[in-house]
């Protein structure tokens, strides 16, 4: 079973160009029996390059279940979101998310020092490797200490997604103290660890040797007593729904990954890869 429970669409997020027919589209061909719709909430976002904001979360509502209606009755569509983490928006964050009756609430750190990991090539990239993964990971457990109401925190290679240094590759060895502290985060609080298949295709698209994540972090995680884990491609155009997902099962089977969830109703389902 295949369940992709990060994507997006042009509908409300900026950055998307898949409309949510294609989107159902590409689930069928792809064989996914499950797609979440998490679309961009960036509340108070400082970028001034960033255009990806807030939206109308009634008008979300009311649209999803005009989209619900055209789902095949075996393709199962999530209402989610993903919030834009700062440390001043978690209030903002937690009230928004027990506003609607969403599927799964996705939390995500995308900034560095005030800047999208995106547009933040100049500044971040400088930085000794260590010290911006040390940082940024550190900012990914603040994320999940202060805010309550979520269910997954997605991709925590992100700092690394528009790297041009090919031998960037985030390491459990890099800020292990960083790495614990997040992990203890998540499994206290009975959170789930997403892996980004966009992180994977985006470092095979630049020649990076080592694609997958690092499988200390893996071994980590699940020595830690992590048990929830999530798959999302993060697809903002209908051609990489599902994209990696096959290798990634293979790749976390190998280090004793036995189970997967998507998340219903605020609850993760889990189910055997
Ligand atoms: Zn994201
Ligand atoms: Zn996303």
């Amino acid at each position: 079973m295949k369940a992709d429970i990060h994507n997006h669409t042009c509908h409300f997020s900026p950055d998307a160009s898949e409309t949510i027919d294609e989107l159902i589209t590409s689930a069928i061909s792809e064989g996914i029996s499950v797609v979440g719709v998490t679309e961009h909430y960036e509340y108070d976002n400082p970028d001034p390059d960033d255009d990806i904001t807030t939206f109308d979360i009634n008008d979300y509502c009311r649209t999803f279940s005009e989209w619900e209606k055209k789902c095949p009755e075996d393709l199962t569509l999530l209402m989610g979101i993903e919030f834009g983490y700062q440390t001043h928006t978690a209030a903002v964050i937690d009230e928004t998310a027990q506003s609607a009756p969403f599927d799964l609430v996705i939390l995500s750190n995308h900034l560095f020092r005030g800047r999208d990991v995106y547009y933040a090539a100049d500044g971040c990239y400088d930085l000794p490797k260590k010290q911006r993964h040390n940082e940024y990971i550190s900012k990914m457990a603040e994320m999940c200490e202060k805010v309550t109401n979520f269910d997954i925190a997605a991709h925590f290679d992100y700092i690394n997604r528009y790297n041009p240094d090919v031998n960037c590759r985030l390491l459990y060895e890099d800020c292990p103290a960083a790495f614990d502290r997040f992990f203890e985060a998540l499994i206290s609080r009975e959170k789930c660890l997403e892996i980004n298949t966009r992180s994977i295709y985006k470092a095979r698209a630049k020649g990076c040797p080592d694609v997958m994540p690092d499988s200390e972090i893996i071994r980590r995680y699940l020595a830690m007593g992590g048990k929830l884990i999530s798959l999302g491609s993060d697809s903002h155009t209908p051609d990489t729904l599902g994209i990696c997902f096959d290798e990634t099962y293979e790749y976390l089977r190998s280090l004793g990954v036995r189970e997967l969830c998507y998340y219903k109703d605020r609850s993760p389902v889990t189910f055997s890869i």
